[in-house]
C-alpha cells in the first residue's frame, strides 16, 4: 500500500473503511484534501473502467463521487476519487434521487460495455426483449458459473425451466421500459453526504427493468418502509411488482451463490419453488 500511495504522491497514512465486500478501501490525503481509494490485488484496471464509466453513467441523474485516477499496480489495480464525508439524510430524497436515475431511458436493454456484479462478469448484451435478456444475461450466464462451481444440481435445473415458464405465464406478454439501473443496489451501496444528498457509489449499471433495483434494496435489509413508499408514489410499480421482486432477487442470489457459495443455497432453492405452484 505504501509503494502506491507514493506512486500517487499521497501521504502514507491510509485510513481503511469498511462497509464494502470486494476491495480494500481507504481514505487517502495528499495533505490538502481527503480522497477515497479503491485497491484490488487481483483485478485488472478493466475492472476499475467499468466503475469510473458507471459512475459518469450515474452523474447524469445523482451524486456520485468524482473519479479522478486508475490503473494497473503491482498486479492488482486501483481507483483513486473524491472523498465524500457521510452525513445523514431522508429516506424520501434517496427514493427520489432513484427515480431520477430510473428516468434516463434508453431504446433497448443492456449497456455499451459488459461489467462486473461484484468480481463476476455481468453481460451486457443489448435486447429489445426484456425476459430474454433477463434468463439469458443475468440468470444464464451466473447458472453457467453455478455450474463449473458444482453448485447447480440437476433438480435445481428442472425447477428453473419450471420456473421460467412460471414467469412468461405470468409477466410474458408485459411491456417493461429499459431505464437507467445502479445494478448493485444494496444499503451499503448508497449514502448520505453532509447535506443530506443522497451519493451512489460502487455501480453495476445497464439499463433494465427498474424493479431490479427495488428489488436488490429489499434483499438484505437497510432500507426503511418510508424509503419504498415514496418510490411508490413517485413513480408507481405496476400490479405483480412484489411477486417480481422476488423474481429480480433471484439473480443477486445467484450472484451470492456464486460468490459465497451454498449457504444462499436455501433461499435459491425457495425462489424456484415458485414455479412449481
Ligand atoms: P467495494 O467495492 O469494496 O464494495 P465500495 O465502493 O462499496 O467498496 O465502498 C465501501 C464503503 O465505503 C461504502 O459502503 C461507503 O460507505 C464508503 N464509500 C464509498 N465511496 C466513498 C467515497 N467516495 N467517499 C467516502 N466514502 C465512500
Amino acid at each position: 500500500m505504501d509503494e502506491l500511495l507514493n506512486y500517487l504522491q499521497l501521504q502514507s497514512k491510509a485510513v481503511p473503511i469498511g462497509g464494502g465486500d470486494i476491495n480494500q478501501a481507504y481514505r487517502v490525503t495528499d495533505g490538502k484534501q481527503n480522497f477515497f481509494l479503491k485497491y484490488h490485488p487481483q483485478m485488472s484496471a478493466d475492472f476499475f473502467q467499468a466503475e469510473v464509466d458507471g459512475l459518469a453513467e450515474l452523474s447524469n441523474a445523482v451524486r456520485v463521487p468524482k473519479t479522478y485516477q486508475h490503473g494497473s499496480f503491482a498486479g492488482g489495480a486501483f481507483l483513486l476519487m473524491e472523498w465524500i464525508e457521510p452525513g445523514e439524510g431522508d429516506q424520501k430524497d434517496l427514493a427520489r434521487d432513484l427515480s431520477k436515475l430510473h428516468g434516463i431511458k434508453a431504446i433497448k436493454f443492456g449497456y455499451k460495455r459488459n461489467n462486473f456484479m461484484g468480481l463476476l462478469p455481468q453481460i451486457n448484451t443489448r435486447s429489445s426483449d426484456w425476459w430474454d435478456f433477463y434468463f439469458t444475461n443475468r440468470l444464464g450466464v451466473q447458472i453457467e458459473i453455478a455450474n463449473g462451481r458444482n453448485r447447480w444440481t440437476a433438480q435445481r435445473e428442472k425447477n428453473y425451466q419450471l420456473f421460467k415458464e412460471w414467469v412468461y405465464q405470468n409477466w410474458g406478454t408485459m411491456s417493461f421500459e429499459p431505464t437507467l439501473l445502479h445494478g448493485d443496489f444494496w444499503s451499503g451501496n448508497t449514502f448520505f453526504d453532509v447535506d443530506g444528498q443522497p451519493v451512489f457509489v460502487d455501480p453495476a449499471v445497464s439499463y433494465g427493468h427498474r424493479e431490479m433495483d427495488l428489488a436488490m434494496s429489499q434483499l438484505f435489509g437497510g432500507f426503511r418502509q418510508e424509503f419504498i413508499d415514496s418510490y411508490q408514489e413517485i413513480l408507481p410499480m405496476r400490479e405483480g411488482w412484489q411477486d417480481r421482486l422476488t423474481v429480480y432477487q433471484f439473480y443477486y442470489l445467484l450472484v451470492h451463490l456464486n460468490i459465497f457459495g451454498e449457504s444462499y443455497g436455501d433461499a435459491v432453492d425457495r425462489v424456484l419453488a415458485l414455479g412449481g405452484k
